[in-house]
């Protein structure tokens, strides 16, 4: 399975924590157990388990990039399904997709910010303070 001290099940082969798991947990990048956020979307500047600095960590706008890509593609995709299939009225279709694609929107924010600054850790640690 893996290794089940971090609280992840998907330590990788050599060890280290799977950015992967970490991201989607929303979990610290190194350790796997402290929280990688403080409120909604704002980093903390330290683990609080393992005192990782994440006070330089920078995912920019590649979170929103890929939830641009892939809530269009989920929602214009199903919108555009329904509307061959059901000829739907134009304000049913805004009642429905709108919201759907604010809270798809909101749901992936905190998850691919977490895998990306993950991924930054695991790829890029010089850039985030955790060493060789
Ligand atoms: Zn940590």
């Amino acid at each position: 399975m893996g290794d089940d001290r971090l609280g992840l099940n998907a330590a990788s082969e050599t060890g280290e924590l799977s950015p992967w798991a970490a991201g989607l947990a929303g979990r610290c990048p190194r350790c796997g157990r402290g929280s990688l956020f403080s409120g909604f979307l704002s980093v903390v500047p330290r683990c609080s388990v393992c005192g990782l600095d994440l006070s330089a960590q920078d995912s920019g706008d590649g979170p929103v990039a890929f939830i641009i890509l892939l809530v269009g593609f989920a929602v214009v995709g199903a919108a555009l399904v329904v509307e061959v299939a059901y000829a739907w009225p134009i304000w049913l279709h805004l009642v429905v997709w709108l919201p759907l694609g604010l809270l798809l929107s909101l749901a992936l924010m905190r998850p691919l910010k977490a895998t990306l600054i993950a991924l930054q850790y695991r790829h890029r640690r010089d850039t985030l303070g955790g060493g060789a």
